[in-house]
C-alpha cells in the first residue's frame, strides 16, 4: 500500500508520527491553514481545561483521516478526537478512538 497523501496538495502523510494524524502540506494548501488554526485553538483550549481533552472532530480531520484510510462515524456525537500533549516529543497528539479502517469495496 502506498503512503497516504493529502487530498488537496498531494504531499505525503507522516506515518507513525508522535503527533498522530500528520501530513506534510505545501504552504499554499488550505488544509494546512485549517490544521494550523486548529492546533492554535487546541493549545488555547488546553490552557483553560488542561491536557488531555475531548472535542468533536473537524471537517478537515475527517477529510485527512479518510485520506489515511480511516473513517469516523457519520454521527458527530461519536466522531470525537482526544487531544493530548506528548511531553517526550513536545507535540500535540490527536487520537481518534472511534475511527475505523476503511475496507476496500469489492468490485463485482
Ligand atoms: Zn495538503
Amino acid at each position: 500500500m502506498s503512503t497516504p497523501a493529502c487530498p488537496e496538495c498531494g504531499r505525503e502523510q507522516l506515518e507513525d508520527h508522535p503527533a498522530g494524524l500528520l501530513f506534510q502540506h505545501s504552504q499554499a494548501c488550505t488544509l494546512l491553514a485549517a490544521e494550523d488554526a486548529r492546533r492554535v485553538a487546541d493549545v488555547d483550549q488546553a490552557s483553560r481545561v488542561g491536557w488531555p481533552f475531548t472535542r468533536p472532530a473537524t471537517a478537515v480531520e475527517r477529510q485527512l483521516l479518510t485520506a489515511s484510510g480511516r473513517s469516523l462515524p457519520a454521527d458527530d456525537a461519536e466522531a470525537f478526537v482526544i487531544v493530548d500533549y506528548a511531553l517526550a516529543n513536545a507535540v500535540r497528539r490527536r487520537t481518534f478512538p472511534t475511527a475505523e479502517p476503511i475496507t476496500p469495496q469489492e468490485t463485482p
